[in-house]
């Protein structure tokens, strides 16, 4: 077994401020007007950002986002 795992792994960069604004301007729930609960992660691998937000209230994920980052 090759156990060389010695490649180097991309930096992910932060958030961009237009994202961050794109995040917070979309934290409501459309449903009710409750705030969301946003959940991000990145992929390092693909540098994907996936976004999720749910409504604590209606317990409904209102949308499911992948971003490609360069
Ligand atoms: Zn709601």
């Amino acid at each position: 077994m090759d156990q060389h795992n010695h490649s180097s792994k991309p930096k992910v960069p932060e958030l961009t401020a237009a994202e961050k604004l794109f995040v917070e301007t979309q934290n409501q729930c459309a449903l009710c007007g409750s705030a969301l609960q946003i959940t991000v992660e990145t992929y390092l691998e693909d540098y994907y950002l996936r976004e999720e937000a749910e409504c604590p209230v209606c317990n409904v994920k209102t949308r499911v986002k992948n971003h490609k980052m360069h």
